[in-house]
């Protein structure tokens, strides 16, 4: 029998690189360059060779998602996923989706059980964040239940803020175990 969807949910709250997951996805730029925020901090955990691997792989658009190994990091994969720059909810709810469907149908394709995702386009990007938690969970979730890999997804929070939003969502869905 399947497993059910809630217990294929984490949630988390810290750094994204401290996380022992198969993928950890990062919120990255077009160029794939590296950046502040959170994909500052994936590339300075990885090493310089990151930005190597991912900056052959560019340009990617939004929306769009690349994979790299992990290089120092104890995750095996990076996946660098471009979620819009906001301007208005309506044109960007569905770039935002699929910055995480994206991600996800890579780690399935690169048998990453686990992954784990920042809260993409939160930060410089500008999206509002009640929005983008809906949005993010909504994919995810959408995808679990249509896909058997991967198998765990942890959404990581990096702010208490953004950490409380995610359980109260989940919580009201029922997803949290
Ligand atoms: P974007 O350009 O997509 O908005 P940012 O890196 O500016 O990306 O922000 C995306 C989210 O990543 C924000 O919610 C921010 O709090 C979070 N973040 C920053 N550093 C980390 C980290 N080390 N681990 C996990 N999340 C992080």
């Amino acid at each position: 029998m399947a497993t059910p969807i809630e217990s294929r949910i984490r949630l988390f709250l810290g750094d994204i690189t401290s996380l022992d997951c198969d993928a950890i996805v990062t919120a990255a730029n077009e160029a794939l360059r590296g950046g502040g925020g959170v994909d500052g901090a994936v590339h300075s955990a990885a090493g310089p060779e990151l930005v190597r691997a991912s900056m052959a792989l560019a340009p990617c658009p939004a929306g769009e998602a690349r994979i790299t190994d992990g290089f120092n990091l104890a995750a095996k994969f990076v996946i660098h996923a471009v979620g819009p720059i906001f301007h208005d909810i309506e044109t960007d709810r569905e770039t935002l989706a699929n910055a995480y469907t994206s991600s996800l149908s890579l780690a399935a394709e690169n048998n990453a059980a686990s992954v784990a995702f920042p809260c993409i386009s939160t930060g410089v990007f500008g999206f509002p964040p009640d929005s983008a938690c809906e949005i993010a969970i909504d994919a995810v979730v959408n995808w679990l239940r249509a896909h058997d890999q991967p198998e765990w997804v942890t959404f990581c929070c990096f702010q208490s803020d953004d950490h409380r939003r995610y359980k109260e969502r989940l919580t009201e869905l029922r997803l949290l175990s």
